[in-house]
């Protein structure tokens, strides 16, 4: 019983270990992948069409940084001539 109760413990401070190795990757991370990939996003323009000019886009600190957009979540990397099949027209 008391081995059951030591593997145990031992098991979640190995769960616990991972977790606390991997959050600084979470932290860190800035690209969502996966929408880029289902949105076809790529670092430039297409034509007219660019990020900076769309709906979705939360510009950075300047006109030429590295911003977010909208339906992105988490990704902070967005460039301003970027472009993916989600552009909208900004008013
Ligand atoms: Fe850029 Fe697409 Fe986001 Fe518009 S929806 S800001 S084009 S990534």
């Amino acid at each position: 019983m008391k081995d059951t109760i030591n593997q145990s413990r031992r098991s979640l401070l190995k769960l616990g270990s991972i977790a606390v190795v991997m959050m600084p990757v979470a932290a860190f991370a800035a690209k969502n992948e996966a929408m880029r990939k289902a949105m076809k996003y790529k670092e430039t323009p297409e034509g007219e069409k660019k990020c900076s000019a769309c709906l979705q886009f939360i510009p950075g600190k300047s006109a030429k940084d590295l911003g977010g957009c909208k339906i992105f979540a988490g990704d902070t990397e967005i460039s301003p001539e970027g472009y993916c099949a989600a552009w909208a027209k900004k008013a």
